[in-house]
């Protein structure tokens, strides 16, 4: 997918390559592009759940009741290519090498898998600059006071300095969407996970076509 982008990138958007660091050091042109591939990360974060068009793609990650390792590929296709485009493009603004993106996307895998592995974990102090497992399992829960918080993706900075923090760090509350009508995979026959799979695909869709043709 990285080399795709690249490519794309490469054709349509070298415009967007910041010239005036290319004499950085790589460290700090990468350091650059880490806080801005992650503050987009938050920013887009916060759209997907805001927009209500775009929530109906982002439900099918938060419809997981028990999360675990897998918890983060649980991801509608039209989601994973919004926010993988987002994390790419900072990297390629700066010119980082290819061995220095496929390190950071391969930390970044780890570290989002760590943060949804149902883990109660909280990190003592390093939670005031790291996203934890509990933060975002607040970011996950289905009650109302945990509602738009902690969006953050690998730091929890741009959280505390926009007011999008939950401050507890010791709650792990039930997660899940609130919605009856999702189409859970309750069913454990191959034929019902294969049905139930096609319809948290076409779950987005159905939605939408819902909010734009008024029932009779
Ligand atoms: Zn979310
Ligand atoms: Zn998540």
């Amino acid at each position: 997918m990285s080399t795709l982008l690249r490519t794309v990138y490469d054709r349509h958007l070298d415009f967007l390559t910041l010239r005036a660091i290319e004499g950085w050091p790589m460290w700090s042109r990468v350091l650059l592009a880490i806080l801005l591939v992650d503050f987009l990360g938050w920013f887009h974060h916060l759209v997907r759940h805001k927009v209500t068009m775009l929530w109906h793609f982002h439900a099918l990650h938060h419809s997981q009741r028990e999360m675990n390792l897998f918890t983060d590929v649980r991801v509608h296709p039209i989601d994973r290519i919004a926010s993988q485009t987002i994390q790419f493009v900072p990297l390629f603004m700066v010119h980082a090498s290819f061995p220095v993106i496929t390190g950071w996307v391969l930390f970044h895998q780890v570290w989002t898998k760590l943060c949804h592995a149902n883990l109660r974990l909280s990190f003592g102090p390093l939670r005031y600059v790291l996203v934890t497992p509990q933060s975002h399992r607040v970011h996950h829960s289905c009650a109302v006071q945990h509602a738009d918080k902690n969006f953050g993706v690998m730091f929890s900075i741009w959280d505390r300095l926009l007011g999008t923090y939950y401050e507890q760090r010791d709650e792990y509350p039930e997660c899940g969407v609130d919605d009856p009508g999702f189409p859970m995979e309750y069913a454990r026959t191959p034929g019902a996970l294969v049905r139930s799979t096609w319809a948290q695909l076409v779950y987005p869709f159905l939605q939408l076509r819902r909010s734009l043709v008024p029932s009779r």
